[in-house]
């Protein structure tokens, strides 16, 4: 099953290995091997081009440099070993290999090597499959940018606690490989023009828990915000950490738990911990379903007629759908590697309910834009949003008019990223009629197109046959 493949794009991958901690960097090093194939694969479109704009880049985390390392540094001393507590009674080398746990602090397999050894060499491989081709419609697999059951009962283990240095590496190392660059992997690099910029590496996923938690106190009122789309506050923005395995989701339990006890616990520190339980429930829903989770059927083998319309798909993936919400999103996702949860739930119902199209392109897609591409969550989800997941309702619908109204009220996000229609009305935005792009489909419930269909539309809705995904959360 490919859920044991290392999934980054160009942009997180140097990049995080190139910017891990300098714990790791200046006492240790890795030894990046390169894995020789064929040369890469020349349909390595990189899909929609950027647009150059003067709007602001959030950076995230948005610290200094000094102020990362001195984080960084207060984190790891936390999650340090004592000397005292300190036993290492092995012999011999031990070679770790790094897959996606790209960090230090809580990494089982680096202490226990640590542990049973004289020295450790870590040892990173770049896989060229990850540079190729996405299996059923060729779209790069890295693109430009780049439980109930179980909440209820189960303890969760502290982080691993790591020695203050791993000591030096085996001295027969005479050379440690470099990183190749994003062009020798027949990738163009992009630099993100807009949007959200993610710095990557431990030092920056272990800022980011900081500066969410600690220093902009975000935490307490996350369940109120998540679902926002615009700017890097709304959410933790933990994601391309996780993936990269950055970060461990136990550091962040532990984080939890101790602004719980020091400053306060509430609803939404409690909801922080249940969506990394909706990361877990996927995780463990893959090793169940196994392939079945990339099959068209999805784990329930359903049957349903799909289509592959080229013209749908390229308007969905270009953001020129004529429908601005959608089109803001996709826009999002190319030029920045990142997408809300709000604005992936929407694209997802909008490319397989209105457009009928297909859900394994849309997932295709993620794959080869998300910098948090996960496997698991990716093809989780869209199962889940294609009504062929492990979900008792197959017909979830997310009204596109209805999101609109809800969670970009005045346009604000739509007009972001769709510069032409910051000149409306701020609720004419997401419902600009002819003065946006003619819509390529009609949808399947409600229209934007008129007030009387939209009222019409809000009579179906208060009927209840608009359900939508949000009530799971
Ligand atoms: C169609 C679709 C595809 C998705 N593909 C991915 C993917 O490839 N990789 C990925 O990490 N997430 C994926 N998600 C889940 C979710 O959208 C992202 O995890 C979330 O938007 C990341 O932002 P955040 O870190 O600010 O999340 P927060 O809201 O701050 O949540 C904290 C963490 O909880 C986890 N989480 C939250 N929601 C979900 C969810 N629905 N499923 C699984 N884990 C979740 C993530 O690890 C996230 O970092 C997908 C969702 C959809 C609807």
């Amino acid at each position: 099953m490919a859920i044991s493949l290392l999934q980054l794009t160009p942009v997180s991958f140097p990049y995080f290995i190139r910017n891990s901690h300098p714990k790791l960097n200046s006492r240790t090093s890795i030894l990046v091997h390169f894995v020789k194939s064929n040369p890469m694969s020349s349909g390595s479109d990189p899909g929609p081009v950027r647009r150059a704009s003067s709007a602001k880049i959030f950076k995230v985390p948005d610290l200094e440099t000094d102020q990362v390392d001195l984080i960084a540094d207060q984190s790891f001393q936390r999650y340090f070993l004592s000397s005292s507590t300190r036993r290492r009674s092995g012999n011999g080398v031990a070679v770790v290999w790094f897959r996606n746990d790209l960090r230090v602090l809580d990494n089982e397999a680096l202490y226990k090597a640590w542990v049973s050894s004289e020295s450790v060499l870590p040892v990173y491989c770049v896989d060229p499959r990850l540079f190729g081709a996405t299996h059923y419609f060729g779209f790069p697999k890295t693109g430009g940018t780049k439980m109930q059951a179980v909440e209820s009962k189960c303890s969760i283990r502290g982080c691993i606690k790591m020695p203050a240095s791993l000591g030096p590496p085996p001295p027969s190392i005479g050379d440690w490989g470099c990183i190749p660059s994003t062009e020798s992997l027949g990738l163009s690099s992009q630099d993100v023009s807009k949007g959200m910029k993610f710095v990557g590496g431990e030092s920056a996923a272990l800022s980011r828990v900081y500066e969410y938690f600690w220093k902009k106190d975000l935490l307490k009122k996350y369940k109120e915000t998540r679902n926002g789309m615009l700017g890097p506050d709304y959410s933790t923005k933990f994601s391309p950490w996780l993936a990269s395995g950055s970060v461990s989701p136990r550091l962040i339990h532990e984080e939890v738990k101790r602004y719980e006890k020091e400053r306060l616990a509430n609803d939404s520190t409690y909801w922080v911990l249940f969506e990394l339980i909706w990361r877990d429930y996927f995780r463990f829903l893959s090793v169940k379903y196994g392939n079945a989770l990339f099959h068209l059927g999805g784990p329930r083998n359903v049957e349903k007629r799909w289509s592959q319309d080229i013209k749908l798909f390229e308007s969905w993936r270009d953001g020129t759908t004529g429908y601005p919400i959608i089109d803001a999103n996709m826009k999002e996702l190319a030029t920045t590697g990142f997408m809300s949860n709000r604005g992936r739930q929407i694209v997802c119902s909008f490319l397989v309910r209105d457009m009928g199209i297909d859900w394994r392109m849309g997932a295709e897609w993620f794959e080869t834009c998300l910098l948090d591409y996960d496997p698991c969550s990716n093809y989780g989800n869209w199962t889940y949003g294609a009504g062929v997941g492990n979900d008792p309702r197959e017909d979830r619908y997310f009204s596109i008019p209805k999101q609109a109204q809800t969670y970009d009220p005045e346009g604000e996000y739509a007009a972001y990223w769709l510069p032409q229609l910051q000149s409306l009305p701020k609720d004419k935005r997401n419902f600009p009629g002819k003065l946006y792009i003619e819509q390529i489909v009609p949808l399947k419930f409600g229209s934007t197109a008129t007030t009387r269909n939209q009222g019409r539309y809000m009579a179906s809705a208060r009927k209840g046959n608009l359900g939508h995904r949000g009530q799971r959360r």
